[in-house]
């Protein structure tokens, strides 16, 4: 359940299209054509990261604010610009290496990417071509249960660090840039391409978003664009080892959008290959239409050797980072460790508990308990074998909420429950009616988080003392 810390991206709230897509014709498009075929899916994913400033210790970036009020002559590569790297961008990108199971480079650099585009007006992107910061990572996870359930791990390639463009805005004037967001740091996680459909790619990323807010590195807001995923999508028959040609779909804002953009373009593809048209899938660029629920050609696909790249410019030496691997490693892993809150309601659902019923009995009674009493969940009394059988009991009406109380007192179960039920009638009342508060069933483990942050911050990176490497950045030639 660890999926239902924020929103998971089947549970996020869908809006209704404002066009009506006959929804079961579409299924039933989707049975008849893809049965035959396997979906290959790999993600791409911008993360902002939220530091105070700019990539190169130059201007606050502040999302929403005047166009073009946040800029220098460093984040704009002006003539005579000498930026200087800021540290928390390492940190950061060392953190989200460790934390998806990476291996780090020791020895990174940066790289400049030729970029011939009006938001990066100084015509190049400082980013990392073939020494990224981590690779060959990996996230685990657990898919929903109302979609099937099990257990999921799917490979991390790579976290790079690079700077963000500016916007263009497009008018009835033309277009128009705001250079703000120019030189604000980013990190790009590229997958594997090991998801097979639209709802383990939207797990993906939601899983992402939950990793970076845990560590606190990026508000991971997808609507202001900092969390920006891009997905490859491609089919092949099944059995066929090698891949199909892939499109890549963008503009995709939400999770329940990655899920449905990718199973439109599944079907899409498989449609064509079945009516013998395969080649019409050609590598390209595709849009999400939110409103008419498809993609559509945005451009055909540049190939890797449009975006030139000079190497080996700046080179990083990460110095005494070893031994702050080491704890925060082991951090990472305890932190990553289901909470024991978890746990107990995950025991309490395997005893066949109901799971709106347990949710809201431990969030709710079980937390106020625990918390006037300042035990652990390990500590109280009742075991969540106990609590399933008294939920159980309760919802199929073999005991009223009064006799629950009496059942309750005399060994194992304890004063906790005497009190939920004695001073809640109407709690009570409402559990039966099935009221829902899942989201805010995981507090605990927030509070684990808090805890877990400030170990962070107090001593894990005291001895990072890489900045002056970063001096030399922009001596280029
Ligand atoms: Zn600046």
């Amino acid at each position: 359940m660890k999926s239902s810390q924020t929103r998971t991206a089947t549970q996020e709230k869908q809006q209704p299209p404002k066009v009506r897509v006959p929804q079961h014709a579409l299924k039933k498009t989707v049975n008849k054509f893809t049965r035959d075929y396997e979906a290959i899916i790999g993600i791409e994913t911008h993360v902002q990261l939220s530091t105070l400033t700019k990539a190169f210790y130059c201007c606050p970036y502040n999302y929403g604010s005047q166009p073009n009020t946040g800029i220098c002559a460093i984040c704009m590569g002006l003539p005579g610009a000498l930026p200087v790297l800021n540290s928390k961008v390492i940190e950061f990108a060392v953190k989200l290496g460790l934390a998806l199971n990476c291996k780090l480079s020791l020895n990174s650099k940066f790289d400049r990417k030729q970029y011939f585009y009006p938001d990066l007006p100084k015509g190049y992107q400082i980013s990392q071509f073939d020494i990224p910061i981590a690779t060959g990572g990996y996230i685990d996870l657990d898919i929903p249960l109302e979609f099937g359930g099990g257990h999921r791990k799917f490979g991390i390639t790579r976290v790079h660090m690079e700077e963000d463009a500016g916007k263009l805005l497009h008018s009835g004037n033309g277009a128009q840039v705001d250079l703000n967001r120019a030189g604000v740091p980013l990190l790009e996680i590229v997958s594997e391409p090991d998801m097979r459909t639209g709802i383990e790619a939207a797990e993906y990323a939601a899983e992402l978003q939950r990793v970076v807010r845990y560590l606190g590195i990026s508000n991971g807001n997808m609507q202001e664009g900092s969390l920006r995923c891009d997905v490859n999508v491609s089919i092949r028959p099944i059995g066929q080892p090698e891949f199909g040609r892939k499109v890549e779909i963008k503009k995709l804002n939400s999770f329940s959008s990655i899920n449905r953009a990718i199973d439109f373009e599944i079907s899409r593809q498989a449609q064509l290959h079945s009516q013998g048209q395969g080649d019409q899938i050609v590598q390209e660029t595709r849009l999400w239409e939110e409103d008419a629920q498809k993609t559509v050609t945005m451009r055909k696909k540049e190939g890797l050797s449009d975006y030139r790249y000079s190497l080996n410019q700046t080179s990083l030496k990460l110095f005494s980072l070893r031994n702050m691997l080491i704890t925060f490693t082991t951090l990472c892993q305890n932190f990553l460790k289901r909470s024991v809150v978890a746990e107990y309601f995950d025991a309490t659902l395997s005893s066949g508990a109901d799971l709106k019923l347990a949710a809201n009995w431990i969030m709710g009674d079980i937390a106020a308990y625990m918390k006037n009493e300042k035990l652990s969940i390990n500590e109280i009394k009742l075991t969540p074998k106990e609590l399933g059988e008294l939920i159980a009991s309760i919802k199929g009406g073999t005991i009223s909420g009064k006799i629950g109380k009496e059942i309750n007192d005399p060994v194992e179960i304890g004063k906790m429950i005497d009190k939920v039920i004695s001073e809640n009638p109407k709690q009570l009342e409402q559990y039966r009616g099935g009221k829902t508060k899942l989201q805010s069933f995981f507090a605990g483990q927030e509070q684990q988080t808090a805890r877990w942050r400030n170990i962070l911050k107090s001593e894990s990176f005291a001895e990072f003392s890489i900045l002056s490497s970063y001096n030399t950045l922009h001596h280029f030639d």
